[in-house]
């Protein structure tokens, strides 16, 4: 037989997020209930003007080869929203219309990264990333766990710019920055952006700045765009998509806007020889989204708040389970090291399945993170209240504590 897949590390990695899916699916064939606090899927139709616009663009023909940078009504509507909401003032041949922000982040991995090359995962991260830096030829990433410290507090600006500062090496190319942060919900102020902007100038780096979750905030938090501080529109591509925003993940329809210096490679090399451009109707259903009657994304997210309200209440009680509470994004990233105790984090991730909550472990986003476990609040509000229920019952207080905790419940 000859070999099939190629030996390239990347084709060989697998994915923690498949294996639960898998797991819970097995349970669920067999009869049993799951809860599922493992995806991060909207579970919220796509309102139905944005629908309606989809089906009428494909009766009006926008059925043929698309343009690849995006077409020209979308990307307007873009550079528009950019500059309204981002205050990032982007030239329409600068926004290059993806399949998803999936799409948007290899298409700017493959542009920015060069063999040798490093991208610094600001951490938790995307469990994509790894994948998305593999395909990238001789390129390799590093972590460095920064959200959970800001997302407590624990870090001033200024330390936030020292830790980065102190964590780069010769070959650190460019910073992955993801806030709204999937999973641990923290939402970079715009202090600690100017840290990280200082930080980028004075040594050159890029940075890929993930907003997936730009529209997802609570108690009022704002969002701000790293490529609106001065100095950084020309070192910093801004990634987006309308899956989470407009609960629109089965679209496939994202961007992203980079620097004028890339515009030869992201859109006539990159953009068409992955996908040759996105479906022209979903494009024009993604005009309507942004452009169009906003009311569905508050009411989304506003429910996203709600359902955070119910799992931290419903987890508040136990001790063996310490919920952060997020501030945006719709995650909640727990700390299990009491529940867990000295198992292997897969092990509690069993048995959670086992009284019917499928979460996903920590390590998914980073090495660093075998205490955590994501749960998604991307699921109906009841479900997320019975799933932290089970949890507060079954392992608030766990009978696989370590001795330590033993000793301090006991003390
Ligand atoms: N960035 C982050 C941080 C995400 O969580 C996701 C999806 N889970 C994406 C990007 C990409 O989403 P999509 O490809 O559906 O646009």
């Amino acid at each position: 037989m000859p070999r099939l897949i190629a030996d390239r590390p990347v084709l060989h990695m697998t994915s923690e997020l498949g294996r639960v899916m898998a797991a819970a699916r097995a349970r669920e064939l067999a009869g049993e209930r799951v809860i599922h606090l493992e995806r991060g899927e909207p579970d919220f139709d796509t309102p139905p003007h944005i629908v309606e616009a989809l089906a009428k663009a494909a009766r009006d023909g926008f059925t043929h080869y698309p343009d690849a940078r995006g077409e020209l009504t979308l990307r307007e509507a873009l550079a528009e929203k950019l500059a309204r909401e981002n205050q990032i003032h982007a030239h329409v041949d600068d926004i290059v219309v993806t399949a998803g922000g999936t799409h948007a982040l290899y298409l700017a991995i493959q542009c920015l990264l060069s063999a040798g090359e490093e991208l610094l995962l600001l951490s938790p991260h995307w469990m994509a990333l790894p994948k998305l830096v593999g395909f990238a030829a001789g390129a390799h990433y590093r972590t460095l766990p920064v959200y959970l410290d800001i997302l407590s507090g624990a870090w001033s600006p200024a330390e936030f710019g020292e830790r980065i500062r102190a964590a780069l090496k010769p070959e650190t190319k460019g910073i992955y920055l993801n806030s709204p942060n999937n999973p641990t919900g923290a939402v970079l102020s715009r202090e600690h952006l100017e840290s990280l902007a200082k930080v980028a100038i004075e040594r050159d780096l890029w940075v890929l700045a993930d907003e997936a979750y730009e529209h997802i905030l609570f108690d009022g938090t704002k969002h701000v765009s790293l490529a609106s501080l001065p100095g950084m529109a020309e070192r910093t591509v801004s990634i987006y998509t309308m899956s989470k925003s407009y609960a629109m993940t089965g679209w496939r329809v994202g961007y992203a806007v980079s620097p004028p210096a890339m515009r030869p490679a992201m859109a006539p090399l990159l953009a068409f020889y992955t996908t040759h451009g996105v479906f022209p109707s979903a494009q024009i259903a993604a005009r309507e989204a942004v452009k169009g009657p906003q009311a569905a994304v508050e009411q989304m997210r506003a429910a996203y708040e709600q359902r955070r309200g119910l799992l931290l209440a419903g987890l508040a009680g136990g001790t063996a389970v310490h919920a952060p509470t997020p501030r945006g994004a719709f995650y909640v990233f727990a700390d299990v090291k009491a529940a867990r105790g000295t198992r292997d984090l897969w092990a509690l991730a069993d048995e959670w399945l086992g009284f019917g909550v499928a979460v996903l472990p920590g390590t998914a986003f980073g090495p660093e993170h075998g205490d955590r476990v994501r749960l998604s609040l991307a699921t109906r509000a009841e479900d997320v209240a019975e799933g932290a229920r089970l949890i507060a019952k079954h392992a608030g207080v766990s009978p696989h504590r370590t001795a330590r905790d033993a000793e301090r419940t006991t003390a």
